[in-house]
């Protein structure tokens, strides 16, 4: 990735870091507004189905004690007394009377001939419904009136008590509709027939369109249902007020991450100058991973993987700063520094351990490179190496620029370094693209090596890379082996070595030297103690 592709990169990605918080804290405050307005509306629905309960029931019980009185004459004295008594008990409801064709013959209130309108509808239970009555001695009101079709027996129902919930809020409407006409029985505000059909047969509904939150909720035990409507303005102003507090965390959030972005982002960008200045202070160090022979498993070899360590503590994975290296064209430079470790440590051990190898991860430049064949001639100076002591591990990844690569590779075995090729299977190369290098060894790569023994279908791969190997007459060394079975299947198929946790995990120069002498002490022990075979040194498993 180049500088400006980088900047860019970093910039989109701190806006998203940034907005998407935001987004997600505005979506959720309007989504917390309108689930409380919808509430709101849904509790008002039920509160007026409550009180219209409560209401009709005092009409029945009416009903149903002035029926049982079985006057002979519905506006005799007595049954009068009978109706004022009866009104005065009852909450709900304001006057009682008798209607017999149309006409109001009698109340609690008095004798009457007062004509009234025609029933505006008929009930399913017998009762005939008139709205916006006025009674007698009660002028300048009007009233709900129900009429009881057998007797004539009449309840008035003060017709805004039913709907008197949340009187201060002008902006809500609220009503009760007849389930089977369809007709606003009561209501105050705005009603539109259509929010009706939301309702089929379900008990209740709830839904909003551009202009009204609407909670409908059906009556159980009567043919009508309640309705309040909330302007979805309200949603807005919730929203207003929940965003004052969810945005600013939003933001918080989104600069907090978006600082977290713009920081890996500058580590990023500056790895290329962090490196320069590591590899100036020699920041880098190398540990060893031992590779064991699977017949006797003893440490032939190890190979060496840099590692580098901060000034401020912090470890840097080679995956990171490897690929860094090799496109900010510094790798060279890193290759270097591991011959000058090198240079330094493996004398010792080829001295006291002369059939050990180091193994050496050479990059594609450097595999490219004159400069490389300088450094090994070197190296192999500077530790007195023989022939097989090193060894240089190349990727497919590497051998890109075939020709070139193959001369240096040719030069570097003449020197008696021996060539392997890493990571064997990752890319993409033909079987006679490799023959034509001349490996000595070819490392089975990890990723083939972590499916043995599972049912995957790659599993399969291990076996054709061996019978590869074979034919192309290399000695195989199994990377990452982490399980005694996954040991087990490539012995038996004929591997020769192996690196993995199973044997060692990558260690220091000096837990490297500790090992290899525990290990040839007890293979002496051993075989005083009747020849068995020396097992890797407990040190090595870390
Ligand atoms: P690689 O060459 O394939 O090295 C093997 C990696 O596998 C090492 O990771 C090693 O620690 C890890 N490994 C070995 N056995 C096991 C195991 O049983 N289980 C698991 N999970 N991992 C295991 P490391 O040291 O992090 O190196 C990563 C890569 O960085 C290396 O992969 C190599 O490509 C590169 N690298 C390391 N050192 C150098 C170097 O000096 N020069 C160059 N050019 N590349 C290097
Ligand atoms: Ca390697
Ligand atoms: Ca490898």
């Amino acid at each position: 990735m180049n500088k400006a592709t980088a900047v860019t990169l970093t910039v989109v990605l701190g806006l998203v870091a940034i907005s998407v918080p935001i987004a997600i804290a505005i979506h959720l405050a309007w989504k917390q507004a309108f689930n409380q307005e919808m509430e709101l509306a849904s509790s008002i629905a039920q509160d007026i189905l409550r009180r219209n309960h409560a209401s009709l029931d005092q009409v029945r019980a009416v009903f149903h004690e002035l029926a049982a009185a079985q006057a002979s004459d519905p506006c005799s004295d007595e049954n009068r007394r009978l109706m004022a008594k009866l009104d005065l008990g009852s909450e709900h409801v304001q006057a009682i009377g008798y209607i017999k064709d149309n006409v109001l013959r009698c109340s609690s209130f008095g004798r009457h001939k007062t004509v009234v309108s025609a029933p505006a509808y008929e009930t399913s239970y017998g009762a005939e419904i008139r709205l916006a009555l006025e009674f007698p001695l009660l002028p300048g009101k009007k009233f709900l009136v129900v009429t009881d079709k057998a007797t004539g027996y009449t309840a008035a129902v003060h017709p805004n008590l039913p709907i008197d919930v949340f009187a201060e809020d002008p902006d809500i409407s609220v009503g009760l509709f007849s389930v089977p006409s369809g007709r606003l029985i009561l209501g105050r505000g705005n009603f539109q027939q259509q929010w009706m059909g939301h309702l089929g047969d379900a008990e209740q509904a709830q839904f909003s369109d551009t202009q009204s939150l609407v909670a409908i909720q059906r009556s159980s035990r009567y043919a009508f249902a309640a309705f309040a409507s909330v302007p979805t303005a309200k949603v807005y102003q919730g929203l207003v007020q929940a965003a004052l507090v969810l945005v600013p965390i939003g933001v918080a959030a989104g600069v907090a991450l978006g600082f977290a972005v713009r920081y890996l982002a500058m580590q990023q960008l500056a790895l290329p100058a962090m490196l320069k200045v590591a590899l100036r202070r020699h920041e880098f160090f190398l540990n060893y991973q031992p590779i064991v022979d699977l017949q006797t498993g003893k440490w032939v070899g190890a190979e060496a993987l840099i590692r580098w360590r901060r000034p401020n503590g912090e470890l840097v994975r080679p995956d990171l700063f490897i690929a860094v290296a090799e496109e900010a064209g510094l790798i060279q430079r890193v290759t270097q520094r591991v011959m000058t470790i090198l240079g330094s440590e493996a004398g010792e051990l080829f001295e006291r351990y002369p059939d050990f190898h180091i193994a050496v991860n050479l990059s594609a430049a450097d595999l490219e490179s004159q400069a490389t064949i300088e450094g090994l001639r070197c190296l192999a100076r500077e530790t007195a190496a023989r022939h097989g002591n090193l060894l240089i591990e190349a990727t497919e990844r590497g051998l890109m620029r075939a020709e070139v690569v193959k001369e240096i590779l040719g030069e570097i075995r003449s020197m008696g370094v021996q060539t392997a090729i890493d990571d064997f299977g990752t890319g993409y190369s033909s079987l006679s693209y490799l023959e034509s290098f001349e490996f000595d060894y070819l490392k089975i790569d990890k990723s083939f090596v972590d499916t043995l023994g599972k049912d995957a279908a790659t599993s399969q791969v291990v076996p054709h890379i061996i019978e590869m190997a074979k034919s192309l007459k290399l000695e195989m060394i199994a990377e990452g082996v982490e399980t005694e079975a996954q040991a087990q299947f490539l012995r038996e198929r004929g591997v020769q070595f192996a690196q993995g946790w199973l044997f060692a995990k990558p260690m220091s120069f000096e837990q490297l030297i500790a090992g290899l002498s525990a290990s040839g002490a007890s293979q002496e022990c051993a075989l005083q103690n009747g020849g068995m075979r020396g097992d890797a040194p407990e040190v090595a498993r870390a």
